[in-house]
């Protein structure tokens, strides 16, 4: 994520901060100090926020460890304004795994309060329910308000809503019974009725609300759409997809070359081959920022990247697409047994799930037609 800062490394995952996040405590100098004119107050409001943020790293690490155990790796954990992303390579698929990924976060806040409560009696000072259940943001009782603020983030991310973890909770329990992709459309509407509640009730009482309507809205169409490319995606091998009839370029071709390729309305990136094997890559923009530099006489080798990535053709999509994202690249050679066999192009990943979810509704209709009849 860009605009983020590296701030550690645990259990193996970076942890990243955003830039925003100084926004928020910027927010709580202000607002303590205009409270109380009081630098230790104020300063023990930062030290406040700072401890709730160590224990939301905590509860990502609940995440991030519960999915090791099933084999997913976590790429890193990111602190927002708004809470911990951890960005794992993939979710779990079995519905029992994904279960117990999501429901390890907010189990690490109640251990927390627990933990905090329990401590909080063995130094003799049970906090009063009415105690327990307020957070005082300028830091006075600074364990009751920490362990209240732990039950909170544990609630709020259990509403069965996505981004919550509780809508995953709900997309799990559902996919016991039902197909993946069907259990997430179910979710994502749960998620959005909740979202329009939130909202009306934001509109009269509290406008905190809206926003995080607005949050969840996102988050449940996020979730849908990303669920659909998944399942469209799911067991399509690369060889499929991708183009076999492109145009290639030798390192020792000119520029010219390529721009003939590109006005003939060849692919938009060229792979640049000795044999059949790749050596770099170069794109249109490559083309032109090259030619306004110094003409088309320049040599396609001195212009081609040598950094870059490929799939196999017998890789499946979903991997290739991920590639593909990651390395921001439009398209990408596709190689078999170290030789260039064809050229794998978003726009094409595009077109193809377009027709394949056309074909599967047309295969519907006439399957409804057919049982009408
Ligand atoms: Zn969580």
């Amino acid at each position: 994520m860009r605009w983020s800062w590296k701030i550690g490394r645990l259990a193996g995952i970076d942890i990243y901060m955003h830039a925003t996040f100084l926004l928020l405590v910027g927010f709580i100098v202000v607002a303590s100090w205009m409270e109380s004119h009081n630098a230790a107050r104020t300063l023990f409001g930062v030290f406040f926020v700072l401890a709730i943020f160590g224990c939301i790293v905590l509860h990502e690490l609940g995440h991030a460890l519960t999915a090791r155990r099933f084999g997913i790796r976590t790429r890193d954990i990111v602190l927002l304004p708004i809470g911990g992303v951890s960005s794992l390579e993939r979710m779990p698929e079995d519905p029992n795994q994904e279960l117990l990924v999501a429901l390890a976060g907010p189990a690490v806040n109640l251990l927390i309060a627990l933990g905090l409560f329990g401590l909080l009696a063995t130094l003799g000072r049970v906090p009063t329910l009415r105690q327990a259940a307020t957070i005082s943001w300028t830091g006075r009782d600074f364990l009751p308000s920490l362990a209240a603020a732990n039950v909170w983030l544990a609630l709020f991310n259990l509403i069965p809503a996505f981004p919550m973890d509780g809508g995953r909770v709900l997309r799990a329990l559902l996919g016991k019974r039902m197909d993946y992709t069907d259990a997430t459309q179910v979710a994502a509407h749960v998620g959005q009725a909740i979202a329009f509640v939130f909202g009306f009730l934001g509109l009269f009482f509290d406008p905190f609300l809206l926003f995080i309507a607005l949050f969840v809205w996102m988050g449940a169409s996020g979730e849908a759409g990303m669920v659909q490319m998944h399942s469209s995606l799911g067991g399509i091998p690369v060889q499929r997809v991708m183009l076999t009839n492109f145009r290639t370029l030798q390192p020792d071709d000119t520029l010219a070359q390529a721009v003939e390729h590109i006005l003939a309305d060849w692919q938009q990136d060229f792979p640049v081959v000795f044999g059949s094997r790749v050596l770099g890559v170069l794109t249109r923009e490559d083309v032109v920022r090259a030619v306004a530099q110094g003409g088309t006489g320049k040599l396609v080798r001195d212009v081609m990247r040598r950094d870059f990535q490929t799939v196999d053709s017998h890789d499946m999509l979903e991997q290739a697409v991920q590639v593909l994202q990651r390395c921001r690249c439009r398209s990408l050679p596709v190689v078999h047994n170290g030789e260039l066999v064809g050229i794998l192009a978003l726009e094409k990943v595009g077109e193809f799930m377009t027709m394949r979810s056309a074909t599967r509704r047309g295969e519907q209709a006439v399957g409804a037609a057919k049982a009408a009849a």
